[in-house]
């Protein structure tokens, strides 16, 4: 069959040129082998590292060895076709950083769900290379879903390099960059690595480092990162806004200020980022909704307003945004911290609304944050409030909090 033949240089040059034209900003090839930094990853995992992500401890086999996620009939793949999009838009004015009275956004969730608008313009790649190649079999289309080590794929196939805050940095582009990857069963022509185009020869003759800037581990205000590339979730604002669900370490929530939904500044403070300028994602999709950037923490709870923390706002407003990832439960959980760190009188109507919720995890964060209004303003009604809720409170987490927040009066 044709797909076993190597994929011509032109061909290569051709799938580049489609997959710009579909929307992406990068495109580069590699072959499928072991993942180079397999053993890493294990060692990450082993130290406990994934905390309530208990999805990366499944197909470790796969992570490992990328070929085996062909499902039969298809042949092992053979090749990675490893793509970004660039999704920088603009930077954040300070007035609206640094206004405690919002609630940050991190800018990869400014527009729609990334996953959703990247998916099928692979599937679109893949029917581009079998319509060449005559292949009857499906490719893999993985956007952030799969077990693959996209950042080591990147930087194998010479896409980027990977940065001291882990992330992928083309150094021309920067890092603000959602990654993908086509497995596919055609294999780079023999001696591929002399014969990449003229671009990826030049990245590789002079290969972009850090050097000896430390800047993103020293503006983490959590110190998530243990050492240089190495990153503690267990520590990290992404992490604990994003993927976790439970209740969130007291010590870290002051250094959320108001991020309720991700953390941009190991990414913000990178060299490889500054003056980046104005920009507007090719891919429609993408373009931030000017409610999703840096809401009001209030109008959340505000029935006039948007009312996003309510169920249904919250499902109807972020149905295609990748905030739902956090639930409607852990948003008004993180809102909670950024309020508490707020910690203004006028905050305490929403958080009465959040000390009666539904979810333990919501009142818990709200008695928190009541707490940093006492501790303050030495404000009574919030005080009364929480005495309130001792005499109907079940969850010991939660009375835990309570009684925490009034000994800070
Ligand atoms: Fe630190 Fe924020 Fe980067 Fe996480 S995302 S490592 S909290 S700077
Ligand atoms: Fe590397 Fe400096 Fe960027 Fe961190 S801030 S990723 S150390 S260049």
């Amino acid at each position: 069959m044709l797909y076993h033949n190597a994929l011509s240089l032109s061909l290569i040059l051709a799938i580049q040129h489609e997959a710009h034209r579909l929307g992406f900003d990068l495109c580069s090839f590699t072959p499928v082998g072991e993942a180079p930094h397999a053993d890493f990853f294990d060692a990450w995992l082993a130290a406990g590292r994934a905390g309530e992500m208990t999805y990366l401890e499944r197909h470790r086999e796969k992570r490992r060895f990328p070929a085996l996620l062909a499902d039969p009939p298809s042949p092992p793949f053979e090749t990675m076709v490893v793509l970004a999009v660039d999704y920088h838009q603009f930077d954040l004015p300070p007035e609206i950083r640094d206004d405690p009275s919002r609630g940050l956004i991190a800018s990869y969730a400014w527009g729609g769900d990334y996953h959703e608008i990247i998916r099928p313009l692979l599937y679109e790649l893949d029917v581009f290379i079998r319509n060449r190649t005559g292949r009857t079999t499906l490719g893999k289309c993985l956007v952030d879903t799969g077990p693959v080590l996209e950042r080591d794929w990147a930087a194998a196939a010479g896409l980027g390099f990977t940065g001291k805050n882990c992330c992928t940095i083309r150094p021309s582009v920067g890092s603000w960059l959602f990654l993908a990857v086509l497995l596919i069963p055609e294999s780079l022509p023999e001696g591929w690595t002399l014969h990449q185009t003229m671009k990826e020869q030049e990245a590789l003759r002079r290969p972009a480092t850090c050097g000896r800037c430390t800047r993103c581990l020293s503006a983490c205000p959590t110190n998530a990162f243990v050492a240089p590339y190495e990153l503690d979730p267990l520590r990290c604002i992404s992490y604990w806004t994003i993927e976790a669900r439970s209740i969130i370490p007291r010590e870290l929530r002051p250094a959320f200020r108001n991020r309720i939904f991700g953390c941009d500044i190991c990414q913000e403070v990178c060299p490889y980022n500054r003056r980046l300028g104005e920009r507007t994602p090719r891919l429609a999709g993408l373009r931030a909704h000017h409610e999703r950037i840096a809401p009001p923490l209030l109008e959340g709870f505000d029935p006039v307003h948007p009312y996003w923390l309510n169920q249904e706002a919250f499902h109807r407003q972020f149905a295609r945004s990748p905030i739902k990832r956090a639930k409607r439960a852990g948003m008004l959980r993180n809102v909670c911290i950024a309020l508490g760190n707020w910690g203004d009188p006028k905050t305490v109507p929403a958080l009465a609304q959040a000390l009666a919720d539904p979810e333990p995890v919501a009142r818990a964060h709200a008695a928190w944050a009541l707490g940093c209004v006492l501790a303050k303003h030495s404000y009574a009604p919030a005080a009364n409030l929480l005495t309130m809720a001792l005499e109907v409170e079940t969850d010991a987490r939660v009375r835990e909090e309570i009684y925490l927040a009034l000994d800070r009066n």
